[in-house]
């Protein structure tokens, strides 16, 4: 079902027209009451009426998470603090946390597409979503939470951790949708299997998923072990929270990314040239409909590329590519670079292995070394060592083989790695660099 059927299938010279007066309009916006964008436009030699057309953004320069944090806390707020009613904050575990703030209107509208993106996801009115996105600063789970309640839907507000309790509620009140990152999601199968539940006796339809990068593969994994649909969201608390973007499960091939509030970009990311749809590259994001926190051509990290193509759901905003990666979360392992999620779509070929990894790299007399910690099933372990040093040695030579990177694949016992109740921890960085 799509929510917004007005909104959602425009088609494109309406939405080009919409991005255009609602661009100019956050333009003298931020220009008049934001001290950091003044400068950035006089610095540039610009005033916002230089911006005439949408390609004319690019003359405009990026805001990054630098900029965020030079202006910490309330720095690049657009309205007086009376005019706040939310602030969420970054975890931030590198350097101060990014704080942003919503109007009441900002609110309103983040609702309204997290209702749209739920839709997407497959939840309707009458649906019941067990959200075990995290509570607080996090924007996930208040985020989730609007939207639930802005469609119709009877929301459960879980949060994370506690786990076996989480079991027994989604035994016990029916839940019909998930929402959680999906690395905890498989850690909530797991512990219901010890507690003897399987998923397939659940009322679980769809699972949206977000939060971290997952791989293809995974969504094989998830929709297996949950017996459900599996979908991807996107989102990030410096644009907005979740609801930036969601795959539509009628194609669950790439996530919509919705054009009548955000413009997004992709850029070269070492020389910051845009690049044309089907490039991989940088995502960048304007919003143009905020209030307490509009941002201009902010600088996301993720990797991505953008596909203006239509889509058999018949929403016609633009689809980005699920996120391979972040670019800081890229790993450089002897000139090699190497995103976490590409270990993964390798690892889970492999059907004796778990979804359970981490990436520890090391230096070893100035020599990068990458060693994959991957769990396998307990018969697998309880078996022969001849049969698991075997394993080891195809997995090692499909990831060179792949990513062209030497990695030493170390098979674990089952339940070995620290499950998260968030965003798993996927890479352990011991260089000292
Ligand atoms: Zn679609």
């Amino acid at each position: 079902m799509i929510y917004n059927i007005d909104f959602e299938t425009l088609p494109r010279e309406a939405i080009t027209a919409i991005q255009l007066k609602r661009l100019k309009a956050t333009l003298e916006n931020v220009y008049a009451t934001v001290p950091f964008y003044k400068d950035m436009f006089r610095k540039a030699r610009l005033t916002p009426h230089d911006i005439r057309s949408l390609d004319d953004l690019q003359k405009i320069p990026f805001t990054t998470k630098q900029d965020l944090r030079d202006n910490y806390p309330y720095g690049m707020f657009a309205v007086p603090m009376a005019n706040v009613v939310r602030i969420h904050a970054s975890s931030g575990t590198t350097g101060s946390p990014t704080v942003v703030g919503y109007t009441a209107r900002d609110i309103n509208t983040w609702a309204e597409l997290m209702a749209r993106a739920l839709s997407a996801g497959g939840a309707h009115r009458g649906d019941i979503i067990h959200n075990a996105y995290g509570y607080g600063l996090f924007t996930g789970g208040l985020g989730v939470h609007y939207g639930a309640e802005k469609l119709g839907a009877s929301v459960i507000p879980v949060s994370g951790g506690n786990t076996k309790r989480q079991i027994v509620i989604m035994k016990d009140f029916g839940p019909t949708i998930l929402t959680a990152t999906p690395s905890y999601s498989l850690h909530l199968a797991e512990v219901a299997k010890d507690m003897g539940i399987s998923f397939k006796d659940l009322k679980f339809k769809f699972g949206i998923f977000g939060a971290e990068p997952w791989s293809e593969s995974m969504r094989d994994e998830l929709e297996e072990t949950l017996n459900i649909t599996a979908v991807d969201i996107y989102g990030l608390s410096e644009v907005m929270g979740p609801g930036v973007a969601i795959e539509c499960h009628e194609a669950k091939n790439g996530l919509h990314i919705f054009e009548d509030h955000f413009i997004p970009e992709i850029i070269n990311p070492e020389t910051g040239e845009v690049l044309p749809y089907g490039e991989t590259g940088e995502l960048v994001f304007t919003s143009i409909t905020k209030e307490a926190f509009p941002i201009i051509r902010y600088r996301t990290r993720d990797i991505t590329s953008l596909h203006p193509e239509p889509c058999i759901c018949g929403r016609t905003h633009i689809r980005m590519k699920r996120v391979s990666g972040r670019s800081d979360d890229m790993l450089i392992i002897r000139g090699v670079n190497v995103f976490p999620s590409q270990i993964e779509s390798v690892l889970m070929k492999t059907d004796k292995i778990e979804p359970h990894y981490q990436l520890v790299v090391d230096r070893v007399d100035n020599l990068d070394t990458l060693t994959v910690k991957v769990e396998v099933s307990e018969s697998l372990f309880s078996d022969e060592i001849k049969l698991l040093q075997t394993l080891e040695a195809k997995l090692s030579s499909d990831i060179k083989e792949y990513l062209g990177v030497s990695a030493k694949v170390k098979l674990v016992e089952p339940k070995s790695i620290a499950r998260s109740e968030g965003k798993a921890v996927r890479v352990i960085d011991n260089r000292k660099i």
